[in-house]
């Protein structure tokens, strides 16, 4: 604890110092985001930083597997969804998945996670990921069964994103975007679904000279 007291003193002397009119424009202003970031809890990734976004650019949710559930559920996910969408009116929804995770581990082993009733119930909402991997990839195991389910899972939440009218009716009306990634905790690297390719492919920035499309591996 005494560490996260010491690292608000030097936010304060420094990032903060250099920053001080962004941080009063943010709260005379309000907040503009263009993005609402759905993301999981997990302490390893850090949207702003993998984004480079400073504050007030991205409004995030973060939950156990990044799972956006079902409109017919209350919940503070649907909540900030609502928000974002109808209130902030972001131009963009990522949904970023990530490697090595946890949730998507239980989701698929939910015989490791008995004793913990709480996580139990909130994975359960997902147990359609273990048919889609039961159907399209019982060839894979270990890593690569992992890595085809942290994908398959962002595309499963981006498609329950859809089911929100409020969702469906801005991306009918070309105002919204909605995007899967995955991020590679090992790399840094984030991949974004090409639904042409039908593969997560590493972000590129168009200005740059890049080297083709690189697959983070199929989904
Ligand atoms: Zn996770």
């Amino acid at each position: 604890m005494q560490k996260l007291v010491q690292g608000n003193r030097s936010f304060l002397r420094g990032y903060f110092a250099t920053h001080r009119q962004l941080f009063e424009q943010l709260a005379s202003a309000g907040q503009h985001p263009e993005t609402l970031f759905i993301t999981c809890s997990d302490s390893r990734i850090d949207p702003n930083l993998i984004t480079n976004a400073p504050p007030g650019e991205l409004f995030t949710i973060r939950n156990a597997g990044n799972l956006v559930p079902h409109p017919s559920l209350p919940g503070g996910t649907a909540a900030s969804v609502e928000y974002a969408v109808e209130v902030l009116e972001v131009e963009n929804i990522i949904v970023c998945g990530h490697t090595q995770c946890g949730a998507i581990d239980a989701i698929l082993n939910p015989e490791r996670i008995t004793h913990l009733p709480f996580v139990s119930r909130w994975v359960a909402q997902a147990a359609k990921l273990r048919e889609i991997l039961e159907e399209r990839y019982s060839h894979l195991t270990g890593e690569a069964r992992m890595l085809a389910a942290v994908q398959e899972n962002v595309l499963c939440q981006v498609e329950h994103l859809r089911e929100f009218e409020l969702v469906r009716r801005r991306l009918d009306a070309g105002r919204l975007r909605v995007s899967a990634w995955v991020l590679r905790l090992s790399t840094g690297e984030v991949f974004d679904y090409d639904p042409d390719c039908e593969q997560f492919l590493l972000l590129q920035d168009p200005t740059e000279e890049g080297t083709g499309p690189v697959s983070l591996g199929s989904p």
